[in-house]
């Protein structure tokens, strides 16, 4: 069910009941039931968390940057990804800022919740093979943000106790009561593959307005087979995924110069260099 369909079909009856006021913006999309200043909140609160709660500082053990090649890259990382942001038009972008956050565990995995919180395993860096796959796959997952896919999943997926809280809750102690409970569930949040495809699309596009090869997803998807890493259970794989990338870089005269440069574009010594620390 898409998340329209979901909202016309199930939410606004229910809630047409509870919040007769609201109604006229009940109207509206679905997906204004959370703004973009909720994202904010929501986020914030859950990256609060992942650093200060004992149990989420187990369970998302954050990058210790404590000698000089271990700063150099952490900085790495967070620079392409801030790159990767920066190629995105203004008016695609959040009124949010972007935070970046590498988690230190053999775990083959990437998320982001809503708000703009970008989190990245050292374990999955580690099986790539190439700076143009991570910058692939952090494209991929900064448009799940700029694209607003998690707010659309998280609306899906808690339903409409979240939303409610969301929605009247403004005050600081609700929203952490709110966040406390969906915390697993903002950490895994499942788009759907309509959203999945869109986010490929757009981080195969970011990916080459970087200068970067814009096959780098494609050919980590290529590599890591089904049933894959930790990553794929919250991102389920659209159809056909690597051709559909394939299709759209031969389809662009830009993309394919910048592919067919591989050499270059994957810059790959820089990322042998800069990621050789966590290989130790
Ligand atoms: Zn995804």
């Amino acid at each position: 069910m898409t998340a329209s369909r979901f909202f016309r079909s199930f939410v606004i009856p229910a809630f047409s009941l509870l919040l007769f006021s609201h109604c006229a913006m009940l109207g509206l999309a679905g997906p204004l039931l959370v703004s973009e200043s909720d994202e904010s909140k929501l986020g914030a609160e859950f990256n609060t968390q992942l650093h200060t709660d004992p149990a989420q500082v187990k369970e998302y053990p954050v990058f210790v940057a404590n000698t000089p090649e271990r700063i150099a890259f952490q900085n790495y990382v967070i620079g392409l990804a801030q790159q990767v942001y920066g190629t995105i038009p203004a008016k695609d972008k959040p009124g949010y800022a972007f935070t970046y956050t590498l988690i230190d565990a053999p775990v083959e995995n990437a998320f982001a919740v809503p708000g703009g919180y970008v989190y990245i395993y050292t374990g999955i860096i580690k099986t790539m093979k190439n700076e143009s796959e991570l910058v692939g796959v952090l494209g991929h997952e900064i448009s799940h943000v700029t694209r607003h896919h998690y707010r659309d999943a998280l609306a899906k997926q808690t339903g409409i106790s979240l939303l409610y809280q969301a929605l009247v809750g403004k005050d600081a102690g609700q929203l952490t009561q709110v966040v406390a409970q969906a915390f697993g569930t903002l950490a895994s949040l499942s788009v759907s593959r309509d959203n999945e495809s869109e986010a490929d699309k757009y981080g195969t596009k970011y990916t080459a307005a970087s200068g970067h090869n814009p096959l780098g997803i494609a050919n980590y998807f290529e590599r890591v087979k089904s049933p894959g890493p930790a990553w794929l259970s919250t991102h389920p794989a659209p159809k056909n995924r690597v051709e559909t990338v394939r299709t759209q870089v031969a389809n662009n005269s830009g993309y394919s110069a910048l592919a067919a440069n591989a050499a270059v574009t994957d810059y790959q010594s820089r990322f042998d260099q800069m990621t050789a620390v966590i290989r130790k």
